[in-house]
């Protein structure tokens, strides 16, 4: 087992890997920004190195910082934790290259996965259902045009290398085709550094269904059941759960089964997660993200294990998968608690003035914050994880709905109203959304 691993990442999920290490008997190095130095995580680490200045791209995005301090402190793995450069092939490369073990999958995974063209044409042959539309890349307004007339508008363009609901373009009618077409790929290549695109049919009312799975890079893979995603906004979660209230018992098992399956024939290594969209009784395949997820706590509570503990054991080679997927125990609900206006959501640093966060049975809190920390404007705005769970689905709404009630966070804004306004519809009670509801309705 490894003796110390530095945690490339911030906030609440360095946190988290800081606190399975620390129950692992691992010693930790937490590197952080100038603007991080008061973190929870640089506290608790056995070592913390500052590696640059507050903007992303000169610290937790800068490569060479890392692995220096990887080197210096004598840590023998890095985990990414999600964002930044988890999902970066080059990245898991150079750690390799420097004798490190990445706590990730293999760099080819993670370019094949995060290539978003290249992960579908693998799904397919791997057996899996995908959104029908383009092949491949499209390179032209003619061809787009072509295609959508083939599956039909309304279509979406988007970025083969997109991500966090970015890089999406709705074309409802072929008039609109030409405009779109240009404006998503000037988009895609400022965003993501490239410009190309594929096309898929635009599923008007689908729920976004995902499968955790983790694979021990020899040709075993478990599953740890699914998770329901559907309550976005802007195509990001807002509300994750799991089960899904949705699916039979049997489209579940099948999904399940369909996921592991591929990561067995993939010799896939380590946590990720297959994402569909299901809609009238049919999968379609979107997307593979190879790395820890931020919705991971919900699969933890209703499978009663630790996935970081996992990817970890995976990553030294001393985890022997099983492939018999845990048993469900319950529900459990989290919810994403965002530092954030409440009407138009533009991201609300500043000083946590107070801080209460709720307890009790079934009540998780994933947050890195304290009474008199500075929330910077430097980085995203997730500043907590409400992760709730009980016996049945019913009860985890009314318990997520008592412990929002006793959470304080004063001096900054947050969306913990919108979550109790959302708990509280009929339409969420009765599982009766898709992935449109909450902006067509509440925001
Ligand atoms: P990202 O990597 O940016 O998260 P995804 O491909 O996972 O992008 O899609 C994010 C969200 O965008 C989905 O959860 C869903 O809400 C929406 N979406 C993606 N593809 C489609 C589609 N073909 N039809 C309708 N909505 C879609």
């Amino acid at each position: 087992m490894f003796k110390k691993i530095l945690i490339a990442n911030r906030g609440e999920i360095a946190l988290r890997i800081q606190r399975s290490c620390s129950e692992m008997g691992i010693a930790t190095v937490a590197v952080h920004s100038s603007a991080d130095t008061q973190a929870m995580v640089v506290q608790f680490a056995d070592e913390s190195v500052c590696i640059g200045p507050p903007p992303s791209a000169e610290s937790y995005l800068n490569m060479r910082a890392i692995i220096s301090a990887a080197k210096i402190t004598g840590a023998e793995a890095i985990h990414p934790g999600y964002g930044f450069l988890a999902e970066n092939a080059d990245f898991a490369e150079m750690v390799e290259a420097h004798g490190l073990c990445f706590i990730g999958p293999t760099c080819e995974h993670i370019k094949t996965m995060g290539d978003k063209i290249a992960a579908k044409k693998t799904a397919l042959k791997l057996g899996l259902p995908i959104v029908p539309g383009s092949d491949g890349a499209v390179k032209s307004v003619e061809q787009a045009s072509l295609i959508a007339d083939k599956i039909n508008y309304p279509v979406l363009i988007k970025a083969a290398s997109g991500g966090g609901g970015r890089g999406m373009k709705i074309v409802q009618k072929k008039q609109d085709m030409e405009e779109n077409f240009a404006l998503c790929r000037q988009e895609a290549l400022a965003a993501f550094g490239s410009e190309e695109v594929y096309i898929e049919k635009y599923l008007p009312s689908p729920r976004h269904i995902e499968v955790q799975v983790c694979g021990d890079g020899k040709g075993n893979a478990q599953h740890f059941w699914e998770r329901d995603c559907s309550i976005q906004r802007r195509h990001q979660k807002v509300i994750e759960e799991a089960p899904s209230s949705l699916l039979a018992p049997r489209e579940r098992q099948k999904i399940c089964e369909q996921a592991q399956e591929c990561s067995a024939k993939l010799g896939y290594r380590g946590a990720g997660t297959f994402e569909f969209l299901y809609q009238d009784g049919e999968f379609y395949f979107i997307e593979m993200n190879t790395r820890i997820q931020v919705e991971h706590p919900v699969s933890e509570s209703i499978c009663g294990v630790d996935l970081i503990a996992e990817q970890i054991l995976v990553a030294a080679g001393e985890k022997k998968i099983c492939s018999v997927a845990p048993k469900m125990l319950g529900h459990a609900i989290e919810l994403r608690i965002n530092a954030e206006h409440p009407e138009t959501f533009a991201p609300s640093p500043g000083v946590i003035e107070n801080y209460h966060a709720p307890g009790g049975l079934g009540v998780r809190v994933d947050s890195a914050l304290f009474r008199g920390y500075k929330v910077p404007p430097f980085y995203d705005s997730l500043i907590a994880k409400l992760i709730i769970q009980a016996p049945s689905r019913k009860i985890c709404i009314e318990r997520a709905m008592r412990a929002l009630n006793e959470y304080a966070i004063e001096g900054i804004n947050t969306n913990i109203a919108l979550h109790k306004k959302i708990l509280a519809t009929s339409e969420f009670a009765n599982g009766k959304y898709d992935i449109h509801w909450l902006e067509n309705s509440l925001v």
